[in-house]
């Protein structure tokens, strides 16, 4: 102002002053460029200091706040930089009308270049007020990107340690998973074990339940032992004298066991010590057909009658009937049984038993029906005599082992064909058959030498010594039966039996045969009828036979001399014939007309022995 001022006390000068004010005007223009490039350079500088900041990533609200003066600080600037244009316009206008001084207007010019300077100098000053004002955003947004700087490696750190943070919380979780699985796992078993708990429970309860129950019932049943142990001793006691009792008692059985056989064997002897059975087959061909000539009194089943009819003298029409009354112990008709048959002389197969001989004989022609009788066939109902005595023997011996006895057994079966003895239990080779003879002994018991005596403990064991001595047994074919045996077979079973009684007091032993024997045809043949072979045989039966009636008769008439030795069948026979024994003859009968006069001579030789009283048997006791 004070320059102003001066130049206008220079007027003179100030009209010649447009020129050099224009000189002037070119002067300013590096000046005003030099301080727009500043401006532009700062402004740019700080476009790309917020650039800078901004690329990296939005400013957070504090450094937005910070860098708001440096914008206003710009803002100031440029409203300066108007006030230049302002301030220099002025001067140039203001000098408009003396903007060309007069070259001698020094001191105006002079004043004009102090206003100038002056305007340059408050220029630069404000430029460098700018600068540093510039300088100052500088250093802000240098701090603030310091800060922000350390901010970000701060919000790294932080990102980092987050990190971490996230994996081992991750880490956390899959443990919180497995722990968590673990725990419904366990979860689960513990509900299983609570059920199994609550079960077992029940069952405790349960048990308790039944032990207070046993051990009250343990209580009850202690006192009913005590109770029992008593009424043990009282029983033991009465044991014992129930024992001396039975012992007694034992005692008087076998004393009545011994009188029962003495009573039985009195009965047997009362009924006669040789007994005569007769028993007619029945019809072969057609068994429903009446048998005229035989008649079995309905009513007496002793009787035969043997009825002939003859033709008289006097006229063809009045024929006579001649009949032939026989009587036996017992008559058996066609439709009799085995059974029947073997009932009758069970009795007498008892007595084997009890120590006596017994000789059971069938005497008849061939094909009445003596195997039958004796051996029968081989339905259980069909068995004959020497199978059912076996079975008897064996049963009776059982049950008298009860009683103490014990018996031994030894069976033999013979044959005797044309007066010649052959071992029908032989099981050697045939062509080293021995040769046997009839021996006595000196307890007059007569054995045969070479003969098989088999030991025998079964019914079984007979039953097939029985078998092989059928397979050995020689049959020869004749005109009346092409079966029929032509010799006499006899199977004989030795019984030994003993009791040894009670304690010391006695020893009974019994010893006795059963003979059970199958004679040989009685028929008698005519010499023309049979060649010498078969004439040999018959008269070898024929003497045998007629022996066995004399030994018979000799024995019946008590005579001194019995001839047992005029045939083989005899002798063999003695031990059962004789006083000590009990014999039974079957007379078999043929039912045939035809077989008549056989019929005849079977029955009178029957009712010869009928007649006989033998003696009488004692059982055979040592
Ligand atoms: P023997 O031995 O006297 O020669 P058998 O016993 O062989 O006679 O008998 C001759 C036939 O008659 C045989 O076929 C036999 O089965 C039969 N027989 C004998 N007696 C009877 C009977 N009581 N019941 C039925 N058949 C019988
Ligand atoms: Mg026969």
């Amino acid at each position: 102002m004070n320059k102003e001022n001066a130049s206008s006390r220079l007027p003179v000068m100030s009209g010649k002053r447009p020129h050099s004010s224009a000189t002037d005007g070119d002067q300013q223009q590096p000046a005003l460029k030099k301080l727009r490039k500043v401006e532009a350079e700062g402004s740019q500088r700080f476009k790309s200091a917020i650039s800078t900041v901004s690329a990296k990533r939005p400013a957070p609200a504090k450094a937005t706040a910070k860098l708001r003066p440096t914008v206003a600080a710009t803002v100031a600037v440029a409203h300066s930089r108007g006030d230049i244009k302002k301030t220099s316009v002025p001067a140039v206008v203001a000098k408009g009308g003396a903007s060309r001084r007069p070259g001698w207007d020094l001191k105006g010019k002079v004043s004009d270049m102090e206003n100038k300077i002056q305007n340059y100098q408050s220029r630069v000053k404000s430029v460098n007020q700018e600068n540093e004002n510039l300088k100052g955003s500088i250093a802000e947004v240098k701090r603030n990107e310091a800060e922000m700087q350390e901010e970000n490696s701060r919000l790294k750190q932080r990102v980092r340690v987050i990190e971490e943070e996230l994996n081992d919380l991750a880490t956390v979780k899959n443990d919180l998973e497995k722990t968590s699985k673990e725990r419904d796992g366990l979860q689960k078993d513990l509900k299983k074990l609570t059920d199994e708990h609550e079960v077992l429970q029940r069952l405790k309860c349960d048990l308790e339940t039944e032990l207070r129950n046993v051990q009250s019932q343990l209580s009850i049943q202690t006192s009913a032992l005590s109770r029992c142990q008593d009424s043990l001793q009282e029983s033991r006691e009465r044991v014992k004298s129930l024992e001396e009792t039975m012992a007694h008692q034992q005692d008087e059985l076998h004393y009545g066991e011994m009188e029962r056989r003495k009573l039985h064997n009195t009965i047997q002897e009362l009924k006669g010590n040789i007994r005569v059975f007769c028993r007619v087959r029945p019809l072969l061909s057609n068994r429903d057909a009446t048998i005229m000539h035989i008649q079995l009194p309905v009513h007496d089943n002793k009787s035969l009658i043997l009825a002939k009819m003859e033709e008289s003298h006097v006229g063809r029409n009045a024929d006579t009937q001649k009949n032939y009354n026989f009587s036996f112990d017992r008559v058996f008709g066609p439709s009799s049984t085995q059974s029947e048959v073997f009932e009758e002389i069970s009795l007498l197969v008892q007595s084997a038993l009890d120590g006596y001989n017994v000789c059971c004989f069938a005497y008849g022609q061939t094909g009445s029906g003596k195997t039958f009788t004796m051996e029968g066939g081989d339905m259980d109902d069909m068995r004959g005599v020497i199978p059912r005595a076996v079975q008897q023997i064996f049963k009776s011996a059982k049950a008298l082992g009860v009683h103490g006895w014990q018996y031994t057994f030894t069976a033999s079966f013979v044959e005797i064909y044309n007066e010649t003895l052959r071992d029908l239990l032989y099981m050697g080779k045939p062509n080293k058959r021995p040769e046997h003879e009839i021996r006595k002994t000196s307890n007059n018991e007569i054995t045969v030498t070479n003969l098989t005596y088999q030991k025998v403990t079964t019914e079984d064991e007979v039953c097939n010594l029985i078998i092989l001595a059928n397979q050995n047994r020689s049959t020869a074919r004749t005109k009346v039966n092409d079966h029929s045996s032509r010799s006499h077979s006899i199977f004989q079973l030795d019984i030994e039996g003993e009791n040894i009684g009670r304690g010391t007091k006695c020893k009974f032993c019994v010893s006795a045969s059963l003979c059970l024997v199958d004679l040989a045809g009685s028929e008698r043949v005519q010499k023309s009828q049979s060649d010498g072979e078969r004439f040999k045989e018959m008269t070898a039966i024929n003497s045998s036979l007629t022996n066995l009636g004399i030994v018979i008769t000799a024995l019946a008439n008590k005579e001194s001399f019995v001839p047992y030795r005029n045939s083989k069948l005899t002798y063999l026979l003695q031990g059962c014939l004789g006083g000590n024994s009990k014999t039974l003859m079957f007379a078999n009968i043929s039912p045939e007309e035809d077989s008549f006069s056989e019929s005849l001579n079977s029955l009178r030789f029957a009712s010869k022995v009928n007649d006989c009283v033998i003696g009488t048997a004692t059982a055979n006791r040592k």
